[in-house]
């Protein structure tokens, strides 16, 4: 549906443009239907490498895509034939997605024995009244914590593509954000501020929230997560620059470890104009810290 659409508002553009190609501002030669890449992309690759490969050295960070079925990142096929198998997802995600109510069942049960084995190991009794339930409940919870395993991004935004001619900084800040560091397995929580400037096409503005939903349910490191949704809406509607800020706690430094709260991690991706033009970045920046 999306490639679909995608494709006829491509055909409008290019006539519109009187041209063959949109382009982009950093010579980006991609068109904006590529429906294959889109499937089911943003799942991080099974490898644990968490940083996306430099295809070649003059390449934007826009066409950075370390696996083939587009599913370590929202994909480009200009890197389809460079990615190696590695980087493929894992078996595991593959099956969370595709999982019939049953595989469903079985895989939550397999997961409480799992934390009956935590609660064994960490000195408690898994039997006593007020753990009884805790295993299948924590199942369940951790299941809705990572359910961004089951969202395909192609349907988040699906039919939340628009032409429209307005060329100004669209912007959406604190939206909040929970996610699960991949890590630790504790949560990392935030606000992020996600900013682009159209190039004919706009996404409807809950689906930014939407996007960024999508990812951060599922384990990550903040710098990915921001990457990620900055690169799915690069790749959603080629606009002419994306910045994607955030600002997070996380429990796994305020809670144990180095144990210093109210420190704040933020991270930022800019891509296309914002990387590029400082002005158009710097109005960014001041409208959100309004
Ligand atoms: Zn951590």
């Amino acid at each position: 549906m999306l490639a679909e659409s995608l494709s006829k508002l491509e055909t409008c553009q290019n006539q519109a443009n009187g041209k063959a190609d949109s382009g982009h501002p950093e010579g980006n030669s991609v068109s904006i239907g590529t429906p294959r890449i889109h499937e089911g992309y943003g799942f991080r690759p099974p490898s644990g490498i968490s940083t996306p490969l430099i295809a070649s050295a003059s390449a934007a960070s826009e066409s950075l895509v370390p696996d083939s079925n587009g599913l370590g990142w929202p994909g480009k096929s200009v890197t389809y034939n460079r990615i190696s198998p590695e980087y493929r997802p894992a078996k595991s995600t593959y099956s969370r997605l595709t999982a019939t109510n049953e595989e469903k069942a079985a895989r939550e049960k397999k997961l409480a024995e799992a934390v009956r084995t935590i609660l064994d190991c960490i000195g408690e009794d898994p039997n006593r009244e007020g753990l009884l339930k805790t295993p299948e409940r924590y199942a369940k919870a951790v299941m809705w914590m990572t359910k961004g395993y089951e969202d395909r991004l192609t349907d988040v935004i699906n039919d939340a593509v628009f032409m429209e001619d307005h060329d100004e900084m669209v912007l959406v800040r604190d939206i909040d954000i929970s996610s699960l560091c991949e890590h630790h397995l504790v949560p990392f929580t935030g606000k992020i501020a996600i900013a682009y400037i159209p190039n004919k096409l706009v996404l409807g503005l809950s689906k930014l929230a939407r996007i960024a939903e999508t990812f951060s349910r599922r384990l990550q490191v903040q710098e990915r997560l921001t990457k990620q949704v900055a690169i799915a809406i690069q790749e959603a509607i080629k606009p002419r620059g994306v910045a994607v800020v955030m600002d997070a706690t996380h429990l796994c430094m305020t809670m144990r470890g180095v144990q210093k709260p109210g420190s704040i991690t933020t991270t930022s991706c800019m891509l296309g104009c914002f990387r590029t033009q400082q002005k158009t970045r710097e109005e960014f920046l001041t409208l959100i810290k309004r």
